[in-house]
């Protein structure tokens, strides 16, 4: 039996993590997995029931997980609050307390939403398949930050750091996931003009001689973000800092239809891992059913193949929902692609019913 920690959070957090315990239900029966489900509060939800957005309590809940399932954090309702009051401190602070370095976020564009994309397919290519690899608990969210008053102005700094055993332990994992994929790895840096660039390269660039079947290439982060528009098909594996990998994959999401399609994994040395949606909390369209519950359900189906090894578990939910998606069903966002548009629930209703149908 695995224990997983479902952390709803704020907006459409709870109508999202509620499709995903649909699908792993239905996983239950369908592939004999047992399933423990313990339920925290997290970010806004937390603070207004404790006053902080992540308690000691569900902290120690997760470390007593086999896995964790994150919705998402934050809304304008606590926009006022002090830096380290908000709720976004919950899911940094889960990362950092758990050291879950490496973000996978795989951007795969189902076939049925070429159209959703608003770029035209001629430049998606046929078989749109990158996995971004973003360092998570470094960088400028971690760095040193603060405001200071002057007599005549405010100035206000954040600072992007990194040691070269925070760029080395993410780069191997990197270097390993291009190894099992198409054996191209690019490094998206700004190497021209930041001091933590060029260690990334000059550490990723001695790495590369450990993995010798790896085509390793550079790319500042300013190019990159125009290549994943022009050609993405060029692109296997990305390796890239927090901030970075953070604002490109959001781009990437848009080759792929909607934001509301990336699922993301957190991993780091030891269990439990973090599972998510890129997105976030969506305070626009919560409570409306207009949601799209599927990055939130392949963030599940990622949990199955990386913390439980159940690969044909977490295949059945990619098929479940490549057979919903041909079938022309869709969200709101999806809209400009979908014959069908459903809701929240909905979609999450089909996606269940095809689980384990080849
Ligand atoms: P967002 O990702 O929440 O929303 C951006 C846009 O995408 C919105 O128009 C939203 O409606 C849409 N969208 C997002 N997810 C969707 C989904 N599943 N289905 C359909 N449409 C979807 O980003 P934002 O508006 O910049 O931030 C809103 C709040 O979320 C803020 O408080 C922010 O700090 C927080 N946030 C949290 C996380 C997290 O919890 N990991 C990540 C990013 C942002």
């Amino acid at each position: 039996m695995f224990t997983i920690a479902l952390l709803p959070g704020d907006g459409i957090g709870p109508e999202i993590i509620s499709e995903a315990e649909k699908i792993l239900n239905a996983v239950e029966h369908i592939f004999n997995i047992k399933f423990q489900f313990v339920e925290g509060l997290v970010g806004g939800a937390s603070i207004d029931a404790h006053g902080v957005p992540l308690t000691e309590e569900v902290l120690q809940l997760c470390k007593n997980s086999d896995a964790i399932l994150f919705g998402a954090v934050g809304g304008p309702k606590w926009d006022h609050l002090p830096k380290e009051k908000r709720p976004e401190q919950a899911i940094l602070k889960l990362r950092k307390d758990l050291n879950l370095y490496a973000n996978l976020r795989p951007v795969v564009l189902f076939k049925a939403l070429a159209d959703a994309s608003p770029i035209k397919q001629e430049f998606l290519g046929d078989d749109l398949d990158i996995m971004i690899v973003r360092e998570l608990t470094g960088g400028l969210y971690f760095g040193k930050k603060g405001k200071e008053e002057g007599q005549n102005h405010v100035t206000a700094f954040d600072t992007m750091e990194y040691t070269d055993d925070q760029i080395r332990r993410v780069a191997r994992l990197a270097f390993n996931i291009a190894r099992n994929r198409k054996g191209h790895l690019t490094l998206v840096d700004k190497s021209n003009v930041l001091e933590t660039s060029r260690l990334w390269r000059a550490i990723v660039s001695e790495m590369a001689a450990d993995y010798p079947h790896v085509k390793l290439n550079y790319m500042y982060v300013d190019n990159c973000s125009m290549q994943l528009i022009l050609n993405p098909a060029q692109f296997d594996v990305i390796l890239t800092e927090n901030t970075f990998g953070d604002i490109l994959s959001d781009e990437a999401s848009v080759l792929t239809g909607s934001i509301g399609m990336l699922p993301s994994a957190s991993l780091g040395d030891e269990k439990p891992y973090l599972y998510e949606p890129i997105h976030g909390s969506a305070p626009d369209i919560a409570g409306t059913g207009k949601a799209n519950p599927i990055a939130c359900i392949l963030s599940a189906a990622m949990m199955l193949e990386y913390s439980f090894g159940e690969k044909s578990a977490s295949k059945a939910i990619i098929n479940a929902v490549n057979k919903v998606l041909d079938e022309g069903y869709g969200t709101f966002d999806l809209r400009a692609g979908a014959k069908h548009v459903v809701s929240t629930s909905e979609i999450g209703d089909i996606i269940k019913k095809y689980i384990g149908i080849d």
